[in-house]
Formats: structure tokens, sequence, C-alpha cells
């Protein structure tokens, strides 16, 4: 059995290992084949990959793009997708502007909240200037002692209606879908389970996500609890859409680790089905 993890993340997004160390960590738990997928930047594809040789699994280009769809926001996974394609590397390249302009004016929530320095604060924590994110903003905020957790800063200000949450208008769905199969990419809706769409919206989701061309939906992530594996599977085989597995990984010790998830539900029509790279695997395994 080949395991296939197919989302993470590095420092270069909100992650907390250097892409290098993903690589590893991913090696040490038995992972043959990874996509990293950082959120809105591929920066961290190039050492990804030298690392991936060295250490013997295969790597397959990935990203996290942020988009609104019906007021909320949605994950894309573009999987095996061609970093350098301009459609691509611009759109991305737009996203994390729009990524600094939401910061400050976070930052400026957080100030009329009595929280100075946030903007500064939360850049300190980003390894990557380029992509800042809520995240980031969290770790600053346990730094100073206002909350006790990364979690806790969740609760209390970086989620809808505390203060320094905003409202933002991430990339559309069509843009996303768009890019990542112009770069010759599959696109895969991130964990499904994390959306609060009502059935009929939902619904409506997997139908535009296909006629736009997207192809996947995750069905094993860290993001869904066992329990619902199966009417995310169901949903999968019902929409016409290929299944996904990845833990969705950020920090040691933060959720599940990378590779360690239960396998696709046999049924299922795994995203790699048709994968090369896959294939090659399977022989040599
Ligand atoms: P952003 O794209 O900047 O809005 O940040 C989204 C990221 O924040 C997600 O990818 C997760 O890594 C993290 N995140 C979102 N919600 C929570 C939460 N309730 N607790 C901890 N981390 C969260
Ligand atoms: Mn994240
Ligand atoms: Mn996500
Ligand atoms: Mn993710």
């Amino acid at each position: 059995m080949l395991n296939i993890d197919l989302h993470c993340h590095s420092n270069v997004s909100d992650g907390m290992l250097p892409p290098a160390e993903v690589v590893a960590r991913a090696a040490a738990n038995s992972v043959h084949v990874l996509a990293l997928t950082d959120h809105d930047d591929t920066s961290g594809l190039a050492e990804a990959a030298i690392a991936a040789r060295d250490a013997g699994l295969t790597l397959i280009p990935g990203v996290e793009i942020s988009v609104t769809w019906h007021g909320q926001t949605v994950h894309i996974v573009g999987l095996r997708i061609n970093p350098a394609h301009p459609d691509l590397a611009n759109g991305l390249q737009g996203i994390r502007h729009g990524r600094q302009e939401r910061a400050q004016r976070m930052s400026d929530d957080l100030a009329r909240s009595g929280i100075d320095g946030a903007y500064a604060g939360a850049y300190g924590y980003a390894a990557n200037k380029q992509m800042v994110g809520r995240v980031h903003f969290a770790r600053w905020l346990v730094a100073q002692g206002h909350v006790p957790d990364v979690r806790a800063a969740f609760q209390r200000y970086l989620t809808q209606g505390k203060p320094g949450y905003v409202e933002h208008e991430w990339t559309s769905l069509d843009n996303a879908v768009g890019w990542i199969r112009a770069s010759g990419g599959m696109a895969v809706i991130a964990h499904p389970g994390r959306y609060a769409f009502k059935a009929r919206e939902q619904q409506l989701l997997l139908d535009a996500f296909r006629a736009l061309g997207g192809e996947g939906i995750e069905v094993i992530t860290g993001s869904h609890h066992p329990s619902e594996y199966g009417k995310w599977a169901d949903l999968a085989r019902a929409f016409g859409l290929k299944a996904s597995r990845g833990a969705d990984f950020h920090a040691p010790g933060e959720g599940i680790d990378i590779g360690r998830l239960p396998a696709l539900p046999h049924y299922c029509q795994p995203v790699w089905q048709d994968w090369p790279e896959v294939a090659a695997h399977a022989a040599v395994a």
C-alpha cells in the first residue's frame, strides 16, 4: 500500500517547518508520495523537490488557493501544478498583495481594541514576508500574552465577529480552478466539511466546481472527523469527483501528522488514479 499525502504546509505559508524538514518528516513517517500545498505561494517547492530526491520520495508540486464563494472562504488545492505558469504565478501574487492589505486592516482593528503593533508583530512570525496570515497574528498574540495558545487567539480575536477579524475578498472559484488547470494541474476542494454551507449551497458549490473543470474533493483530511468520511466519499461519487487524502499538517504536535491518516474508502476513485508518478512508485513498491 502506498502512503500518499496530498496536503501539507511549510513555513512558506503558515506551517512551522521549512520545506526540506516537511519532506524529511514525511519520509520518516513512511510517506511515498507527498504534495506540498502552501497557501497562495509556491516558493517552497524547489527546496522541497531537492529534499524529496535525497529522501527518495515523490514530490507533487501543489498549492492551496484562498477563494471567496457565496460570501465564504473556500480553499482549492491544486495538484501537479506548474508553479512557473504565468496565469498561476500572477494570480497567486495578486492574492499575496491582498493579504498584506488585509493584515493592515486586521492590525487597525486590533488597535481599536487596545492591541498595538500587531502588523509588525505578525510579520515577525512570517518566515516568508510575502505570505502573512491569521496564524502569524495568532502566534504573536500568544507571545504577547494576550491569549494562552493559538486556538484561543482564533476564538477571541481572529474569527468572524471578533476584533481582529476583517472581511476579505479572496479570488473567485473560477480564477482559482482556471489558473490551476492552465498550469496543467488538477483542482481539488480542500476539507469540504469545514464550510458552513447549507445542503443546497453545498450542492451548488460541487456543481459549479465540476462545471469549471474541478476534478477532486478531499475525503480523508485532518479536518474531517472519521464519522464524516463516508458522507464525503458518497458525495464525491455522486458528483463525479475523485477523492483525495491529506493531513493538512502545519506543525509537530498540532493536529494529524503527515501520512498518519486512514486509507481512502475502497470504492473511491483516487485523484492519483492516472498519475504516472504514482504508477512508477507502485511498480517498484
Ligand atoms: P488565513 O488564510 O490567513 O485566513 O488563515 C487560515 C489558516 O488559519 C488555516 O489554514 C489554518 O491554518 C488556520 N486556522 C483557521 N481557523 C483556525 C482555528 N480555529 N484554530 C487554529 N487555526 C486555524
Ligand atoms: Mn493554514
Ligand atoms: Mn485550508
Ligand atoms: Mn491547508
